[in-house]
């Protein structure tokens, strides 16, 4: 059995000293508990955010202790009679998704968990495509940026697991144009070549401003905003009169040490008529049976692509979070144990 803890609270970006591998006895069952050993483990970009003190709309993980996040595993031993989240009946064999990661095996009462089915795709698409990030990308583009058919949509971060998904739907749904950012060749090909993006720009091979203006000459109607920083401001000076931006995350922000100042043209708000909105995903689970019907059927009919890049071993998990936040993923970052 072995966990990760968070020892030291990162300055700047996380390097290996922030973090130790624990190991130990495994968790003992309680009544009306499962024991799960965990195959695949989410890092995720909002974990960054975690590991930092003070208050967040998620609690910082406490030091030397373990952390957690999204997991995926199978069930190993039952303990009584234990219904999943959604009522159904928990059995050893069954493919679990919970929020006991980072860590090799996880004891956990079946509210906790929910049997997935792992015929429509691999059981790790649950913490993607079919997961937390699949359901952001959903949710932020139809309800919270309110995507309209013939929209022109920008997203950034576009080769990650969420904005993948961004472009796709707003492809699929009629977008007249889709536009993506990335860093690097082989994103942005990936982006066009196989996920109907119509542009992508390489932000790291040309100014984002100047690239986004020729790749929309007429203006864009849609930011899903998952970087912050010059996107942010590419898109304000890109946007058409009553524009709308859905401010998923800021991941250029979050090794700053210091604030960083706002959008320099964060006043083109009044004169275009923008409306510029955040969220957090959990507040939109209302959404998740319709998210799994839809990108669900679209995945089974192989209209909806996903990558994942994976690093294995559980002594790999904090290598794989820090290359997470520089780019070394296309699509879903995943460990597997
Ligand atoms: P991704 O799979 O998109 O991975 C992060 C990506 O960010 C990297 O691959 C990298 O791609 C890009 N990136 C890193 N640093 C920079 C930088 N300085 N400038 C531009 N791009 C950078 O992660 P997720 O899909 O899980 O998350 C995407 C965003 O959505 C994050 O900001 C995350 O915090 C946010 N999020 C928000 C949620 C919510 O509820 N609001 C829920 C889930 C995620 P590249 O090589 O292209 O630079």
């Amino acid at each position: 059995y072995q966990e990760w803890h968070l020892v030291r609270r990162p300055q700047g970006a996380p390097v290996d000293e922030d973090f130790e591998l624990v190991g130990g006895e495994r968790p003992r069952l309680d009544d009306d508990t499962v024991l799960v050993r965990n195959t695949f483990l989410s890092v995720d970009p909002y974990m960054r955010g975690r590991m930092n003190d003070g208050p967040s709309y998620v609690p910082a993980f406490r030091l030397g202790a373990p952390m957690d996040g999204g997991a995926v595993g199978v069930v190993r031993e039952v303990s009584g009679e234990v219904k999943d989240s959604t009522g159904r009946a928990v059995q050893v064999g069954d493919t679990v998704l919970h929020g006991l990661g980072w860590r090799t095996h996880a004891v956990l009462p079946g509210r906790a968990l929910r049997v997935v089915d792992t015929d429509v795709a691999p059981s790790q698409a649950w913490l993607g495509v079919l997961g937390m990030t699949g359901l952001t990308a959903y949710a932020g583009l139809l309800r919270v940026a309110g995507f309209r058919e013939g929209d022109v949509v920008f997203v950034s971060a576009a080769a990650g697991s969420v904005g993948s998904l961004v472009g796709q739907i707003a492809h699929l749904k009629g977008a007249s144009l889709v536009v993506g950012s990335a860093g690097g060749p082989e994103k942005t090909r990936w982006l066009v070549d196989d996920l109907g993006f119509d542009r992508a720009i390489d932000y790291k091979a040309e100014p984002i401003g100047k690239a986004l203006e020729e790749a929309a000459p007429d203006g864009i109607d849609v930011y899903f905003d998952n970087v912050g920083g010059d996107h942010l401001e590419a898109a304000l000076s890109s946007f058409k009169q009553h524009g709308r931006a859905a401010i998923c995350g800021m991941i250029q922000r979050y090794n700053d040490t210091e604030a960083a100042p706002g959008p320099r043209n964060l006043a083109l708000v009044i004169g275009k008529r923008l409306r510029i909105e955040g969220f957090i995903q959990s507040d939109h689970l209302d959404l998740r049976d319709d998210f799994e019907r839809e990108v669900g059927g679209w995945v089974r009919e192989g209209k909806v692509q996903w990558r994942e890049t994976v690093v294995e071993g559980i002594e790999e998990a904090v290598h794989g979070f820090q290359a997470l936040l520089t780019g070394g993923n296309t699509g879903k970052m995943l460990v597997r144990l």
